[in-house]
């Protein structure tokens, strides 16, 4: 079937940026700043992606240094005594992260929110995470994006892009106006589905190469009016921080539920406030998937109910009065297409500590990404291929290479976020909020040079990409450990 219709052509772009995840907010701000014509294209009503629709709140990867959690708890560790962390992002993430902190709405990096109160609970977190109030970091996101002079287009599918002599024209979206077209220089894909480079026609696959098999997506909650003091003790008399015993107990009770069989639990900024992350998680679905995310957000309803019902008030200690206090906008998706680069960064580059010329960001976490396993703990004990090699990556940093944005073939699109080319295992540390928002900027910094230039995205002077990043405070050498 093919629809035709003529279609409003709106004013024209240097910039157009879709998705405003981290790495859109980089992207963006980058661009704007710069003083290049930007809109921003987000289908959901608030930028922050993951981090505010999908009700999750705490950015990790700020530092290196981080091993699988897991192994964590089996040795006794909290962010406290690991290894000496390495500051893998700074620029942007920095600032917005500390603007957030002065209203005081966010509480880290390496200090998790109600710790002050209860440090025990510092055996449910990592070591780098910056948690936050959502509503505080949607406005000042909101702000920050704004400043920038960037135009923001909410409650917007960025649908399709025409294609000529291989060079992107403009940009289809599809609102409550209809349908319309923005004519653009530039294009930077920020979807986390490289939606756009997709539809330009060019190459992406989903999930796993060999076996196309995807992490699992989650429907995160936020759990109120728990006493925090409870399961402070709880923890401090040797309860283990993913509460298995809670689960088994539940699941005996009603076999004829699907629960989970261990939870994944994190102190927001608000006392007694816990996000469910592990516990929440369906497998075997396709993020990129209008039915699939349907079915996420129905069972992912169910499941809320279910957990704060029969796990927590009958079996998490000091959960007893406690409430729903929010599930997320949409679902939390993990993986789905990543283009194929003009570099692919592999899982291999890693482990090696391969450091690239054309860095224009570094990763500090371990490799996490569980596929089709049931849960995170069978996801860390058996899927998870480099979970037994300790530490994340050699030098415990990784480099993420200019060239791994570029759909390979092209000229004005660019991938920022989790849908660069990063293969396997090695998704795990690019996705990381810090860093995506890093690699955002680094693209809204390549837009800038790829203009001025009159170039495709792949001929700027990548010397002159990394300095620029330098200059506003991001990282692209990697520390001496
Ligand atoms: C369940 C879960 C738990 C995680 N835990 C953590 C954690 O604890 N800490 C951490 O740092 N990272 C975590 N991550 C990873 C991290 O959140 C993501 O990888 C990161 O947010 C990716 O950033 P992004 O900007 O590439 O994409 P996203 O955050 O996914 O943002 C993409 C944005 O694009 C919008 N969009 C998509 N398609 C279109 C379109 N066609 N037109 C317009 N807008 C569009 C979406 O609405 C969204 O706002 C987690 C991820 C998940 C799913």
């Amino acid at each position: 079937m093919k629809y035709s219709k003529d279609v409003a052509v709106k004013q024209g772009y240097d910039v157009l940026v879709a998705g405003g995840g981290p790495a859109g907010i980089g992207a963006a701000v980058a661009a704007g700043r710069e003083g290049l014509k930007t809109l921003l294209v987000e289908s959901n009503g608030m930028l922050g992606g993951v981090s505010t629709a999908g009700a999750l709140p705490f950015c990790l990867g700020k530092t290196s240094g981080s091993i699988p959690f897991l192994k964590m708890v089996e040795q006794g560790l909290s962010y406290e005594n690991l290894p000496h962390p390495m500051t893998a992002v700074a620029g942007l993430f920095d600032e917005i992260i500390s603007r957030i902190k002065q209203e005081g709405g966010g509480v880290g990096p390496c200090k998790l929110g109600q710790t002050d109160q209860y440090p025990g609970l510092r055996r449910l977190g990592c070591h780098d995470e910056f948690t936050f109030d959502l509503e505080t970091g949607k406005r000042v996101l909101d702000e920050v994006v704004t400043e920038a002079g960037v135009d923001i287009l909410f409650y917007t599918q960025a649908l399709d892009v025409s294609v000529e002599n291989n060079q992107v024209q403009g940009v289809y979206l599809v609102n409550k106006d209809g349908m319309t077209f923005v004519p653009v220089k530039a294009v930077i894909d920020c979807t986390g589905d490289a939606d756009l480079i997709s539809r330009a026609g060019y190459a992406t696959y989903k999930g796993d190469r060999e076996t196309g098999k995807m992490a699992g997506i989650s429907f995160v909650i936020h759990i109120e009016n728990i006493d925090s003091g409870a399961i402070e003790a709880y923890l401090n008399h040797g309860g283990h921080p993913w509460f298995f015993e809670a689960c088994q107990k539940a699941i005996e009770e009603h076999p004829e539920l699907d629960l989970p069989r261990n939870l994944i639990i994190f102190p927001m900024v608000q006392d007694g406030v816990f996000m469910v992350n592990g516990g929440t998680t369906h497998n075997g679905y396709d993020g990129t998937s209008a039915e699939d995310l349907t079915r996420i957000a129905l069972m992912g309803r169910q499941r809320a109910k279910h957990l704060v019902e029969y796990v927590f008030r009958k079996h998490i200690p000091g959960a007893e009065n406690c409430r729903l206090r929010l599930s997320a906008v949409t679902p939390g998706v993990r993986e789905t297409r990543r283009i194929v680069g003009e570099y692919t960064l592999t899982a291999e580059d890693m482990l090696e500590g391969k450091r690239f010329p054309d860095t224009i960001a570094l990763a500090g976490r371990h490799f996490d990404l569980a596929r089709g396993a049931k849960n995170m703990a069978e996801g860390h004990g058996d899927v998870q291929p480099f979970a037994d090699k300790g530490l994340s990556v050699k030098g415990r940093i990784a480099s993420i290479p200019y060239f791994s944005m570029i759909p390979k073939g092209s000229r004005n699109i660019l991938a920022a976020g989790r849908c660069i080319a990063a293969d396997g295992q090695a998704l795990g540390p690019v996705r990381i909020m810090s860093t995506c928002m890093a690699i955002g900027q680094a693209a809204g910094l390549a837009a800038k040079l790829a203009l001025d230039n009159g170039c495709p995205f792949k001929e700027i002077d990548v010397e002159q990409l990394r300095n620029a990043i330098r200059s506003k405070g991001g990282i692209v050498d990697v520390p001496e450990a």
